[in-house]
């Protein structure tokens, strides 16, 4: 068969939570030819492999390392055993699950040893997650009948820089390994979340970074669509938490859904859309379990397109915190801003966001990064500097959509919506993108800022 044919396929961890899902993926994968299957760690499961290596690393000591394993096996046999009926299969998963066991087991007694995780062995360790669900499910698909392996991103060269924890995919390099390695016909299961880098040492692609690995291959084989087998309805115009009314949204533009990544809803990985915008593969959300799968939730593609209402959706985040850097004429000095933001990138540490003004510079960053970006930026000891502060409880509320920022009326009726509701706007972002503004609140205030907006924008498209 084309190769251009095989479609990408991503079944995330609340998929591959509870044996009745796991049963109903060969059906899924059966209206699919040949198709790449990117899979993430079962629900939990990376979660406790982080709790469980820091822990040992804290404690140094093994106890409990080989109970800890033996317990991840059984998850993993029961969940996907369970649905498997041939006897010799489900001892060849356990075979294979017992090598990469053993693998594990031998890494954590290392950190033991150590007495500390660093970033490039704690990578290592993830990474088992999605190698034992891709082992699964490659098993459970095989006992379907369905032709199937697991092909890791060691095996296909999968390429990525050397940042351990958060990494970029070397797409040039990557393409042709990977575009061979999945050739054939055969369905291919692939373990995500991790590349490799150019030294051969294991990365990982960030927090939920499967979805980022299978946008990765889907590049790397030009597939036709990227296709998300999630517990969620696909994008809506709010958290349904806070907004009754909330609307689904049936299409939205690649950049659209970068911005609500990036802002707080997290349906998919910011960088999901990045491989895909320059062949224009279209990513479909759909829910699973899903009915037959022909509509899909949310279709994310190329195209651009303007709503009625102008904003498509709202979202917040509470896990941004503000480092503020204060100083008479901080603003106006050369250089400074640059030294700021350099110090920041040298701790490894990603700058979300940067409002300055003559007498600060508020840099937003995920809070778990807030102190070691204050503490960097102290460190400077620049002249310019009287302090740097952090603020914790913010909340920041986005507002996205197509034609934000060249259509008129856009800001005022979002800030006379806050004004009237009382809400106090901290700081103001308008412009950066073309298609998202956002403001910083006391985090109080983020749940009346959100459906304060929605009313102003989705009660008006209506009436008119
Ligand atoms: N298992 C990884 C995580 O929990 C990657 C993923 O699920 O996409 O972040
Ligand atoms: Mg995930």
């Amino acid at each position: 068969m084309n190769l251009t044919e095989k479609t990408v396929l991503k079944l995330g961890g609340s998929v591959l939570s509870s044996r009745e899902n796991i049963a109903a993926v060969p059906k899924l994968v059966r209206r699919y030819k040949n198709p790449v299957v990117v899979v993430s760690a079962l629900a939990g499961i990376t979660a406790r492999l982080t709790a469980f290596v820091i822990g040992i690393g804290e404690d140094k000591s093994i106890d409990g390392v080989e109970k800890f394993v033996n317990r991840l096996g059984k998850i993993h046999l029961e969940l996907a055993g369970g649905t498997i009926r041939e006897l010799s299969r489900k001892q060849t998963l356990q075979r294979e699950l017992d090598f990469e066991l053993s693998r594990l087991k031998n890494l954590l007694q290392g950190v033991a040893f150590l007495g500390e995780v660093p970033d490039s062995v704690l990578a290592r360790v993830l990474a088992f997650g999605e190698r034992f669900s891709a082992l699964a499910v490659s098993h459970v698909l095989s006992g379907a009948g369905i032709a199937s392996r697991m092909v890791t991103s060691e095996e296909m060269g999968l390429t990525t820089d050397d940042n351990d924890l958060n990494a970029t995919v070397n797409l040039a390099q990557s393409r042709q390994l990977v575009k061979k390695a999945l050739s054939g016909t055969f369905t291919a299961v692939v373990p995500g979340f991790y590349g490799v880098s150019g030294k051969g040492r294991v990365t990982l692609l960030g927090k939920g970074g499967s979805d980022y690995s299978a946008a990765a291959i889907a590049c790397c084989i030009n597939a036709p669509s990227l296709d998300i087998f999630k517990d969620v309805t696909g994008y809506l115009s709010a958290d349904p938490a806070f907004v009754a009314d909330v609307r689904p949204i049936p299409r939205l533009s690649y950049r659209e859904a970068a911005e609500l990544s990036y802002f707080g809803a997290r349906i998919l990985h910011p960088r999901t859309m990045e491989p895909l915008y320059g062949q224009g593969i279209p990513i479909r959300l759909f829910p699973f379990p899903s009915h037959d799968g022909s509509t899909p939730s949310t279709v994310i593609h190329r195209k651009s397109q303007v709503d009625e209402a102008v904003v498509k959706s709202v979202t917040f985040s509470d896990d941004f915190s503000i480092v503020e850097v204060r100083g008479d004429g901080v603003g106006l000095v050369p250089g400074l801003l640059a030294s700021v933001a350099k110090s920041v990138g040298r701790a490894g540490l990603n700058i979300k966001s940067v409002i300055t003004a003559q007498t600060a510079i508020n840099l937003l960053l995920e809070s778990e990064d807030a102190k070691k970006a204050a503490a960097a930026v102290e460190n400077l000891d620049l002249h310019a500097v009287e302090s740097v502060r952090i603020r914790e409880s913010v909340g920041v509320v986005a507002v996205v959509g197509e034609g934000i920022r060249t259509r008129p009326g856009i800001a005022a009726r979002m800030f006379s919506a806050l004004a009237t509701a009382g809400i106090n706007v901290r700081m103001i972002a308008f412009g950066a993108s073309p298609v998202a503004a956002y403001f910083v609140v006391d985090r109080k205030d983020r749940a009346l800022s959100v459906t304060s907006i929605h009313k102003a924008f989705f009660s008006r498209a209506v009436a008119t």
